[in-house]
Formats: C-alpha cells, sequence, structure tokens
C-alpha cells in the first residue's frame, strides 16, 4: 500500500469538482486532511518523512503533523505516571 494515496486523491477530486460544487470540494478538502490526519496517526511516529503523496501540499503535511503528534502524545501519556494516577486526569505536561 502507497501510504497517502487515499488522501492525495481526495485533494485532487476536490480541486477536480471545485468550479462545479463548492461545498462538496470543501467536504472532500476536509476528507483529505482527516486521511492524513489518520495515515500520520497510524505511520507517523515511526518516520520522520513526510509520505512522499504529501510533498507540496500544506494541507497534507500538516494533517500528517497532526496525527503524528497526537498518537506520540497518547503513547506518551499511556506510560506517564503523572497522567495514571488515582485522579483520572492528565499530569500539566500532558494536560
Ligand atoms: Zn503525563
Amino acid at each position: 500500500m502507497l501510504i497517502g494515496l487515499n488522501a492525495r486523491c481526495l485533494l485532487a477530486m476536490s480541486r477536480v469538482i471545485e468550479p462545479f460544487d463548492k461545498t462538496k470540494s470543501e467536504d472532500l478538502l476536509f476528507d483529505a486532511y482527516e486521511a492524513a490526519r489518520s495515515d500520520g496517526y497510524t505511520f507517523g511516529p515511526q518516520t520522520s518523512n513526510v509520505p512522499a503523496m504529501f510533498v507540496g501540499e500544506e494541507d497534507l503535511v500538516s494533517g500528517w503533523f497532526s496525527g503524528s503528534s497526537t498518537a506520540i502524545e497518547l503513547a506518551e501519556m499511556w506510560e506517564c505516571a503523572g497522567c495514571n494516577n488515582a485522579h483520572g486526569n492528565p499530569c500539566y505536561t500532558h494536560g
């Protein structure tokens, strides 16, 4: 599987349909961002490279890093003693 292909296709569809249906175009752009974010969440923590499919596309790169940083922060919280105390609230660092 090529990481980022789905997000890149959604972005392309967004651009193709933009002159005809602005609302649908915006929906597809949002879907593309969320697909990039999902890829970042799943694959981002294991690599420092942005997928080739996202190069030059700031929205997709932004989604990628958003998902990646969320995954990294959740993994940290899972291991953090301050987040796993009797109170159930995140520590100052992760809250
Ligand atoms: Zn913490």
